[in-house]
C-alpha cells in the first residue's frame, strides 16, 4: 500500500509523540472530519476513516512498533489486525469513541443525549425508541382552505414523571454495567488462521445502554414511561387533502428508559360540506334556479368556503351553464396556486302545477320563443367539461 499516507502525518504528530499526544491529536482530527459535522462530504469521510485507522495502529504499542519498523507492510493492509480486510467500517470507528472521547464530549458534540445520532454508530444506546402513533384528524373546508392550528389530546406513553424516564428508583440505583464497564459494547477476540480478529457487539447484560438498574422506579416499574395523555398542537398547512399524512416528529409514544419518542402520524380526513363539493383544488356548487329567474336573471347568494358570495345570473341563462368564481377554491399545499369555485346552473322544472299555472304553460307551449334554439356559439356540454378539466 505505497499510496497510503504516513500515520503520524495523518494525525499531525511527531514520530516521538506520547500516547497521550496521539490521543489528543486523534480527537482533534476526528471531530474536524466527523460525518455528523460534514454531512454528505465524501472527502471528509475518507479523512475521518484514515484518521481512525492511524489511531488504531498508533494507539497500540505493539502495532506502533511494527509500523515504526516496517511501515504499512508491518501492520497489514490497514487496521483490524493482521490479515484483516483493510479499511475499518464506520461502526468500528464509532465503537472506539466511547474509550477515546468519554461520554461528555461525545454527548455534547455528537447528537446530544437524545440517542439518535449514536445509535447508528453502535455507540451506547439510550433505552428503546418509542413506537409511532397514528391519529385521524377531521377538518372542515374552511380549516383546510386557511390552514389551522389544532390541539388534540393523544392517549399514549409519556415519560415517567417520577424518574424522568430513567426507570430507576433514584440516582443511586443506576449502576455502570459491570459486563461492559459502561461502554455498552463487548469486544470479542477470536483466533483464526489469519490471525486475531476482533469483533464488537452490543453488551448482552445492559442491551447496549451501559448501565443497569438495581432498584426500579415504582411508578413505571422500571420502564421509564407510563400510559397517559398529552395535548399536542399540530399546525396544519392550508390545502391539505383527505388521506394526506403529516408527520410530527418525536410526539408519538415515549421510548423506554429515556429512548427517543416515536413520531405522531396525523391522517387527514375531510368533513363533508353541506352544499359544496371538493374536486382537487376546485370547489363545485350546484345552483338551482326557477324558470322565471333563468328568464329574467337574478342576484343570488351562494355559499363559498370563505363565507357567502353574491353572484349575478344574467337574464336568459341556460340550464347547465357553469360560472366560475376565480380564486375561490382551495390553495395548493406547497405553492401559490389556487383553485376556483364552479357554479353549475340547474333550471328547476316544476313537477306539480295548479290549474292556473297549467293554463299559463299551455299558452306558452307553442309560443315561438319557447322553442329550443341553441346558439351556435354556445359551447356544448362536452366542450365545457373539456374546458374545466384542462
Ligand atoms: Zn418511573
Ligand atoms: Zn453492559
Amino acid at each position: 500500500m505505497s499510496t497510503k499516507r504516513d500515520y503520524y502525518e495523518i494525525l499531525g504528530v511527531e514520530k516521538s509523540a506520547s500516547a497521550d499526544e496521539i490521543k489528543k491529536a486523534y480527537r482533534k482530527v476526528a471531530m474536524q472530519f466527523h460525518p455528523d459535522r460534514n454531512p454528505g462530504d465524501k472527502a471528509a469521510e475518507e479523512k475521518f476513516k484514515e484518521a481512525a485507522e492511524a489511531y488504531e495502529i498508533l494507539s497500540d504499542a505493539d502495532k506502533r512498533s511494527q509500523y515504526d519498523r516496517y511501515g504499512h507492510a508491518g501492520v497489514g493492509n490497514g487496521a483490524r489486525g493482521f490479515g484483516g480486510q483493510g479499511n475499518m467500517n464506520m461502526d468500528d470507528i464509532f465503537s472506539q469513541f466511547g474509550d477515546i472521547f468519554g461520554d461528555d464530549i461525545f454527548g455534547s458534540f455528537f447528537g446530544g443525549a437524545a440517542g439518535g445520532g449514536r445509535a447508528r454508530g453502535g455507540g451506547r444506546a439510550h433505552g428503546v425508541r418509542g413506537s409511532n402513533l397514528r391519529v385521524k384528524l377531521k377538518l372542515n373546508f374552511e380549516e383546510i382552505a386557511k390552514g389551522v392550528s389544532k390541539s388534540i389530546k393523544v392517549k399514549k406513553y409519556v415519560v415517567c414523571n417520577t424518574c424522568s424516564g430513567s426507570g430507576a428508583k433514584d440516582k443511586g440505583s443506576v449502576q455502570t454495567c459491570s459486563t461492559c464497564s459502561g461502554s455498552g459494547q463487548v469486544r470479542k477476540v477470536t483466533n483464526t488462521f489469519l490471525g486475531q480478529m476482533q469483533t464488537v457487539t452490543t453488551c448482552p447484560t445492559c442491551n447496549g445502554e451501559g448501565t443497569t438498574i438495581t432498584a426500579k422506579c415504582g411508578s413505571c416499574k422500571g420502564e421509564g414511561r407510563t400510559y397517559g395523555e398529552e395535548t399536542v398542537t399540530i399546525d396544519i398547512p392550508a390545502g391539505v387533502q383527505e388521506g394526506m399524512q403529516l408527520n410530527v416528529s418525536g410526539r408519538g409514544n415515549a421510548g423506554e428508559r429515556g429512548g427517543m419518542a416515536g413520531d405522531l402520524i396525523v391522517l387527514i380526513e375531510e368533513e363533508q360540506h353541506k352544499e359544496l363539493q371538493r374536486d382537487g383544488l376546485n370547489v363545485a356548487y350546484d345552483l338551482h334556479i326557477s324558470i322565471p329567474d333563468a328568464v329574467f336573471g337574478i342576484q343570488i347568494e351562494v355559499p363559498t368556503i370563505d363565507g357567502r358570495a353574491k353572484i349575478k345570473v344574467p337574464a336568459g341563462t341556460q340550464s347547465g351553464k357553469i360560472f366560475r368564481l376565480k380564486g375561490k377554491g382551495f390553495p395548493a399545499v406547497n405553492s401559490y396556486e389556487k383553485g376556483d369555485q364552479l357554479i353549475h346552473i340547474n333550471v328547476w322544472t316544476p313537477q306539480h302545477l295548479s290549474a292556473e299555472e297549467k293554463a299559463i304553460m299551455e299558452k306558452l307551449q307553442h309560443s315561438g320563443n319557447f322553442k329550443p334554439n341553441p346558439d351556435k356559439n354556445e359551447r356544448s356540454f362536452f366542450e365545457k367539461v373539456r374546458e374545466i378539466f384542462s
